[in-house]
């Protein structure tokens, strides 16, 4: 439930609507916008007595989202949620932004050099896993925390943010300490108590669609870390299970648009996971552009054909430099820019 403020409603008024909620038993959620403040009743039971706020100075009405998603729906904040990082970078505004980096972080001089050049290249954001979901407990399964240091180095040097996955709730905190955004892996997209643990950690979270999600799902499941406390969170499309052998996965690009209707979340496409395979992924990231993701997340290896996971689908830093160069020209046709750094790279 929202209840909407008049125009010019004083701070007092506010604090009164605020109030009266939280005396039924319900928490509040203040939320200024460019014409007036609306106050967001979580936890609605069906119980709250409507009458009490109604009568308020200060009220113009009451608004019933009926989305089973409520805090993430377009009908509790119409406008966009824009996801300030630390480095000045902005997710869901006007401008497009790039996260690049290999599947998994391999070594220092690995992360470092892809570092450097997806950075030199326009990326803004860095990916790079430390802890792997990988499918056989047999394969490669991630640096761990020394993985996550040499990401942390890699912003020192480049100023990129990084991005990378929490596996489970023991390495939570730690994962948090290291990245400007935690990403959750699409096996996790249902791990209720995972996304709590997400929502507490403090940081944006970049939390993926699962196989054989639902945009629903995915909504819900977003749903749990905002209810948490943490506003900052974007989706991200990454391909569905899929009946043709074709293409790894079914990379959804009606989601972009879809989502962007139903939720105010920033939306981020992931032509890699989405494709499975190099040469699919150029054209999927322009067409990802185009629909209107908010950004675009690739995985990128100084030597594909070495790479500890997810090779056959990562661009060589060549194929990336061209890639990036495409889409100025795809945003530039929507009316869009790609994001630029903010804070100047060092080192
Ligand atoms: C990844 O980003 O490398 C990854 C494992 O992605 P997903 O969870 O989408 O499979
Ligand atoms: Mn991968």
């Amino acid at each position: 439930m929202l209840v909407v403020m008049r125009h010019g409603a004083t701070s007092g008024q506010i604090g009164d609507v605020v109030r009266a909620i939280e005396d039924m038993g319900y928490r509040a959620r203040p939320m200024p916008g460019a014409q007036r403040t609306t106050v967001g009743l979580v936890g609605n039971d069906g119980r709250v007595q409507e009458s009490r706020l109604v009568g308020l100075d200060g009220v113009l009405r009451i608004i019933h989202v009926s989305q089973p998603y409520k805090q993430v729906s377009r009908e509790w904040c119409p406008e966009d949620t824009v996801v300030e990082l630390d480095n000045g970078v902005k997710i869901g505004g006007e401008d497009v932004v790039i996260m690049a980096g290999p599947c998994s972080v391999e070594s220092r001089e690995q992360i470092l050099e892809c570092a450097h050049r997806v950075g030199a290249a326009g990326a803004t954001v860095l990916r790079g896993g430390a802890f792997k979901p990988r499918t056989s407990p047999y394969s490669f399964q991630g640096l761990g925390e020394e993985g996550l240091r040499l990401l942390a180095r890699a912003r020192e040097e480049t100023g990129l943010a990084i991005v990378t996955e929490a596996l489970d709730t023991d390495s939570m905190g730690l994962v948090a300490e290291y990245a400007d955004i935690i990403q959750i892996g699409a096996r996790s997209m249902q791990n209720y108590s995972l996304l709590r643990a997400a929502g507490r950690a403090g940081k944006p979270v970049l939390l993926k669609r699962g196989m054989a999600a639902t945009i629903k799902e995915l909504l819900l499941a977003a749903e749990y870390i905002v209810a948490e406390g943490e506003p900052r969170v974007m989706l991200c499309e990454r391909g569905v299970r899929n009946f043709d052998t074709h293409a790894r996965n079914l990379f959804d690009l009606t989601a972009v648009v879809t989502i962007q209707e139903l939720s105010h979340l920033p939306i981020v496409a992931d032509p890699s996971h989405g494709t499975g395979a190099r040469a699919k992924v150029g054209p999927m990231s322009r067409a990802a552009v185009a629909a209107g993701a908010d950004a675009l997340i690739l995985e990128v290896h100084p030597d594909p054909a070495s790479a500890a996971s997810d090779g056959q689908q990562s661009l060589n830093l060549d194929q990336f430099d061209a890639l990036m160069v495409e889409l100025h020209a795809v945003a530039g046709a929507i009316g869009r820019r790609i994001a630029r750094a903010v804070v100047s790279a060092h080192g």
